[in-house]
């Protein structure tokens, strides 16, 4: 189906927005931006690409800082077990590759954090390798395109438009359809009321003959959202505070936080000295102050809204359960990283 890869290869020419990993053929660079991408907006992604690149213009360089400095720099974007797959992908290459970025299709699904669609990308965009990428934006396209009703999230769907968008692939010029096809999604055939009528393809388009648009593609599973509820306690002692490392396999690992309790709501202090799990982690400590309580804040993952709330107090000793903590400078918070939920009452505080 070549007229229908050149339609929208002449459209991504006149159209394409002018951004940094685009018409580079540097697989580093290429696979740190299609991560950075994966869960992420473009005008969001871009100043993260070049301050993470800026930093680590190298894998060899990548592979050689701590997973708590990549995660500092990642700081904010969200999914951070995309900057820890980036670190350990790094040192897989530097260990199993000579520090050479692999160029076989297998090689590179092998990298951890690497699926199907970032081995395509990376394939097609540095290497022109005849590998079609299928992401958000072509799952759309091709939905609408030929007015499909299979469900992208199930299995049957995942395989049909995999198949579907390799059958479409112009295997002469993969980097660039590839590139078309997702911007083409990205800015013309938008999820919300697509402007139609200035669309290359509208007279080849299934969805728009069938004024089926706003009903693909077709997802069959909701997201389920949970709620969780946290107490966090930013504790003075002195000039330092008190942070502890996420390790659990859980929202925002190896992050850092202040001590947390969580509960299955939102305490207020005059509630929260009364719980077992309060006496317990302030046991045998002179609270000096209760300094102030926050405003509850609320903030949305994918699958988790936190609840949260945080407690300012100042204490003048310590117990046991603060000396496994890590003491911290107040005025060198900025150096951990931490969750957005956290910068953001910082910002405040
Ligand atoms: S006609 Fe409309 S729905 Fe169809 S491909 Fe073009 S923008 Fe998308």
């Amino acid at each position: 189906m070549k007229s229908f890869s050149n339609s929208l290869v002449d459209w991504y020419l006149q159209n394409k927005r002018e951004l940094p990993w685009r018409d580079i053929s540097d697989p580093y660079s290429i696979w740190i931006s299609e991560i950075i991408l994966q869960q992420t907006r473009v005008n969001q992604g871009l100043n993260y690409y070049i301050r993470f690149i800026e930093k680590f213009p190298t894998v060899e360089i990548l592979a050689k800082a701590t997973e708590d400095e990549v995660l500092k720099y990642w700081q904010g974007l969200g999914y951070y077990s995309r900057a820890r797959n980036i670190h350990k992908a790094a040192n897989q290459i530097v260990n199993d590759f000579n520090g050479v970025f692999p160029t076989k299709h297998a090689d590179v699904l092998k990298l951890a954090g690497i699926g199907v669609y970032t081995s395509a990308a990376i394939c097609s965009f540095a290497y022109n390798q005849p590998y079609a990428v299928v992401d958000g934006n072509v799952y759309r396209v091709l939905s609408r395109l030929f007015a499909l009703e299979t469900p992208i999230d199930s299995n049957d769907g995942v395989k049909m438009y995999s198949k579907l968008a390799q059958e479409l692939l112009n295997t002469s010029l993969p980097a660039i359809h590839n590139q078309a096809i997702m911007e083409f999604g990205a800015l013309q055939c938008v999820p919300a009321s697509p402007n139609c009528s200035i669309c290359p393809l509208v007279g080849v388009c299934k969805a728009y003959q069938l004024n089926m648009i706003s009903q693909l593609p077709v997802k069959s599973q909701k997201v389920k959202v949970k709620d969780r509820f946290f107490n966090y306690f930013y504790v003075e002692f002195g000039e330092n505070t008190f942070l502890k490392k996420r390790d659990a396999n859980d929202i925002w690992r190896k992050l850092y936080e202040f001590p947390l309790i969580e509960s299955d709501k939102l305490f207020n202090m005059s509630e929260l000295v009364e719980i077992d799990a309060f006496k317990n982690l302030f046991k045998g400590i002179d609270i000096v102050k209760i300094k102030s309580e926050s405003i509850a804040f609320k903030h949305i993952l994918t699958h988790r809204r936190v609840n949260a709330k945080f407690f300012n107090i100042e204490i003048s000793n310590k117990n046991e359960n603060f000396d496994k903590l890590t003491q911290v400078a107040k005025n060198e918070l900025d150096k951990y990283a931490v969750s957005r939920l956290i910068e953001m009452y910082l910002e405040k505080a």
